[in-house]
Formats: C-alpha cells, sequence, structure tokens
C-alpha cells in the first residue's frame, strides 16, 4: 500500500511535468493537441508510469531485503569464524602447556601439531618436523624410530602402550584416531612420562623383595627345625611338647606363604618383569595338577580335567607367571573344598581367548564379600573358620598377572555350593607373534 501511494505520486509528478512539456511544445511550436487525445495520452502514461513505479519500488525492497540478509549472514559467519578462532587458540595453548608430550598425525603421516613436552620425549624441535612424514624422520631421529613403528601402525580404535623409549625414559602412549563424520582425520598421540613412577615403583619392589628375602631364609630354617623335632629326629617329645610344636609348625607354615606371596607380588608389580615365550597351557595345567597330587589323594577329592579333543595349541605368556596363577587356584580350590569334594577344570578357545575354568563343590564365598574378591589380603568370614594356611594375597596376585596378559579374571560362586574362577587371555598365538 505504501508502495502504491509512492509509486501514485512519483506517478502524478511525472505525469505533470509531461503535461507542462507538452503545453509548452503547444505554445512554443503552435503543435495543436486534440484535448482527448491529450486526455488518453496523458492517463496512459500516467499508468505506465504508476505500473513501472510500483515494480521498481518492489524491486528495491526486495533487494533490501536481501542485502539485509546477506549482511546478517557476513555477521554470523564472522561471529562464528571469531568463536572458532578463539577456540582454537584456547585447544592451542592447552596443548602447548599440556604437560603430557602431544602430537597430532594428519592421516598423510605427517605432523601437524606438536608440543614443546612431545618435542622434548622426541628428542626433536618443532621447526625440524612439522609438516614432515613422520616416515622419513626415523632415519633423522632414533627416537622417532622407536615409537615410529607403534604411531604409524594401521589401528583405527584408540589404545595404550608402555615404551621404554631409552634406558632413563619410560613412556606411556596412548593412541587416539580422529574421526570426522566417520571420515579418518589422522590421531592424536599423548606421551605420558612415567619414568619416575617406574623408579620409585622399582625401588618399592626392591625394598619388598630384599626385606622378604632376609625373612625366608630364617623362616625356612625354622621350618626344617620344626619338622626334625616334629618327626622325632631329636627324640621323643612328650604330648604337651609335640602340641606347642605343632602350633609353632603351624604359624610358621603362615608366616612362608606369607613370605612366599610378598615376594610374588613384589615380582609381578614389575611390569618388565614378564617373559613371554610360547607356552603349552595343557601342560601346565598338568604340572600344576601333579604338584597338588597328595593333597587331591589326602581329601579324597575326585578331579577330572576337561578339554577339546584336538591339542590346545602353544600361545604367547610368562609361563612362570601364568603356572602361578594357575597354582593358587587350583590350591584354593583343594584348600576351600571338603573331603570327598569335587573339582573340575576346563580349558577352551573362545572368541580368541583362551577360556580355562577351575570349579570346586567347596564353602563358597558370602554372596555380600564377592566384590572384594581379588583385593589384597581379603579374606573371606567361613574360610577364616577353616583354620587353612593362607595369606589373602592369591587372588590378587592372580588379577595382576593375568590382567598384564590383558585378560579378564571373575568368580561365580554360592556359598554353601562351590566356585568357579574364570580367566580368559586373549591368545597370541606363536606365527601371529612380532618381535
Ligand atoms: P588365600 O587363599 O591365601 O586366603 P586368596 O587371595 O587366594 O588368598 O583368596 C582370598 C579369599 O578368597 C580366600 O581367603 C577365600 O575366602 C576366598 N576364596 C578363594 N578361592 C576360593 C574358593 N575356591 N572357594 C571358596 N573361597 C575361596
Amino acid at each position: 500500500m505504501k508502495h502504491a501511494t509512492s509509486a501514485l505520486q512519483i506517478a502524478i509528478t511525472i505525469t505533470a511535468v509531461f503535461l507542462a512539456l507538452l503545453t509548452l511544445l503547444e505554445s512554443w511550436f503552435f503543435i495543436n493537441v486534440n484535448p482527448l487525445g491529450m486526455y488518453f495520452i496523458v492517463l496512459f502514461v500516467l499508468i505506465i508510469i504508476f505500473l513501472f513505479t510500483v515494480l521498481f519500488l518492489f524491486k528495491i525492497k526486495k533487494l533490501e531485503a536481501t542485502e539485509a540478509n546477506f549482511i546478517d549472514t557476513l555477521k554470523k559467519f564472522e561471529s562464528n569464524y571469531l568463536t572458532l578462532q578463539v577456540e582454537k587458540n584456547k585447544i592451542l595453548s592447552i596443548i602447548t602447556s599440556f604437560s603430557d608430550g602431544i602430537l597430532i598425525l594428519k592421516n598423510n603421516g605427517t605432523i601437524d601439531i606438536i608440543n614443546s613436552q612431545a618435542e622434548r620425549i622426541l628428542g626433536v624441535l618443532a621447526k625440524e618436523v612439522l609438516h614432515k612424514p613422520l616416515l622419513d624422520l626415523e632415519v633423522h631421529f632414533p627416537r622417532i624410530n622407536t615409537v615410529g613403528s607403534l604411531l604409524l601402525s594401521d589401528v583405527k580404535y584408540s589404545f595404550t602402550k608402555e615404551l621404554k623409549i631409552e634406558k632413563d625414559l619410560i613412556i606411556q602412549i596412548h593412541v587416539n584416531p580422529l574421526f570426522v563424520k566417520r571420515e579418518y582425520m589422522g590421531k592424536l598421540i599423548i606421551f605420558h612420562d612415567i619414568t619416575k613412577e617406574k623408579v620409585v615403583a622399582e625401588m618399592k619392589t626392591d625394598f619388598i623383595s630384599s626385606v622378604v628375602h632376609q625373612l625366608n631364609g630364617p623362616l625356612s630354617a625354622m621350618k626344617l627345625s620344626l619338622e626334625m623335632l616334629l618327626h622325632g629326629d631329636f627324640g621323643k617329645m612328650r604330648k604337651e611338647q609335640k602340641e606347642v610344636i605343632e602350633k609353632l609348625n603351624q604359624k610358621n607354615k603362615v608366616l612362608v606363604t606369607l613370605v612366599g606371596d610378598l615376594l610374588s607380588m613384589a615380582r609381578i608389580e614389575e611390569r618388565y618383569s614378564y617373559h613371554y615365550t610360547p607356552v603349552d597351557l595343557e601342560g601346565v595345567i598338568h604340572s600344576v595338577v601333579a604338584l597338588n597330587k597328595d593333597e587331591i589323594e589326602i581329601k579324597k577329592i575326585t578331579y577330572k580335567f576337561e578339554k577339546s579333543k584336538a591339542k590346545f595349541p602353544k600361545i604367547m605368556l610368562d609361563k612362570e607367571k601364568i603356572n602361578l596363577v594357575i597354582q593358587n587356584l587350583f590350591e584354593n580350590a583343594i584348600k576351600y573344598t571338603h573331603v570327598r569334594g569335587k573339582i573340575t577344570i576346563s580349558l577352551k578357545e573362545i572368541n580368541g581367548n583362551a577360556e580355562l575354568a577351575i570349579k570346586d563343590s567347596g564353602i563358597g564365598i558370602p554372596e555380600s564379600q564377592q566384590k572384594k574378591l581379588f583385593t589384597k589380603f581379603f579374606r573371606g568370614t567361613n574360610a577364616t573358620k577353616l583354620h587353612v594356611v593362607s595369606s589373602g594375597l592369591g587372588l590378587f596376585i592372580a588379577k595382576n598377572i593375568v590382567e598384564a596378559h590383558k585378560g579378564k579374571i571373575w568368580c561365580k560362586s554360592k556359598e554353601g555350593k562351590g566356585s568357579i574362577f574364570f580367566i580368559s587371555i586373549p591368545m597370541r598365538r606363536v606365527d601371529s607373534v612380532r618381535s
């Protein structure tokens, strides 16, 4: 409506000018215009001018709206850009001030971002390595050479690995692939220097080992003497004397077990002491059972080993430590099973994992206490009543060892009915192992 009024005003003005011009033409050049014809011409011109002006004004209005929209979009774009810049700067300052080393690799393997901590850990300067392919840098920088194959490995999932880069430099490396809308863009690598923690842990382990070793000698000597006394090697003892010595022997056994478990614990806490070799798990089970043959016979326990017909393949394990796990679980099964009870061991391959189950018909573990299983010094209330030699460290040690093999350990148990302890360890077959 506003446009129509403005257009009408403009049209009337132009027509008035046109009329004035026509009148001038008439008076100056004595041209005689037919009054009716003139009215028609004036009306026609008026309508045409009106229509054009309306159209023109609408176009202008539309253009103004488009321009306003455009300016609005530009403003939004500018503010988004500024926000992005601020966010980018924030991320960059986090990366630079981060106490861990950070490295971002593009999907073509070139270094996109490196912070000063990563420079220190990798023994490089940013200007020497930025925007260069990591593969080409391996030749010039020995530390990059050590971590290179790990960082460039073609895995599209996050993983963490501890690596001894040099004698006094142990690093925990977290590799996280970066995806944008499912498209692989590269990797974010975090280097966490754990050298100090490892040194402290090693010192602690050394301390425990030396104390425990010091205790081990006298305790073993005591054990020997007490057993000789009980055998009557130094003459026959009176009943009361024998009872006291038997009690002493029992207490001494507890101490020997505790010292043995503390020694194993000190060893398992040192992750670098793991030595993986091809291991025949069936063989390990047989040897553990053979070692406990006497106890099985004394308690008249029915024992069964369920295995598949085909020979179980050799897999990469630390034999000594896995032996310790199976021994702990099997000894527990015997210890916590009544006379004439039943123990069954089964070994299967399930989804690429070696799954071992040790089932017994023993005292079981009270449900409310099961969440404490596998923690240091845990002992079930029903187990403490049994007067068996125990330290409460066996399952803790077993869990540590299984987890160091990237496996899992768990238990299903019902008090008074029995327990099943399971171990599942990823099977690294001998032929699939790269050194
Ligand atoms: P220990 O047997 O020397 O006490 P472990 O760490 O091996 O130490 O076991 C911790 C506790 O878990 C035991 O004291 C016992 O209460 C419970 N436990 C372990 N294995 C069994 C089992 N097979 N049956 C019943 N209880 C068990």
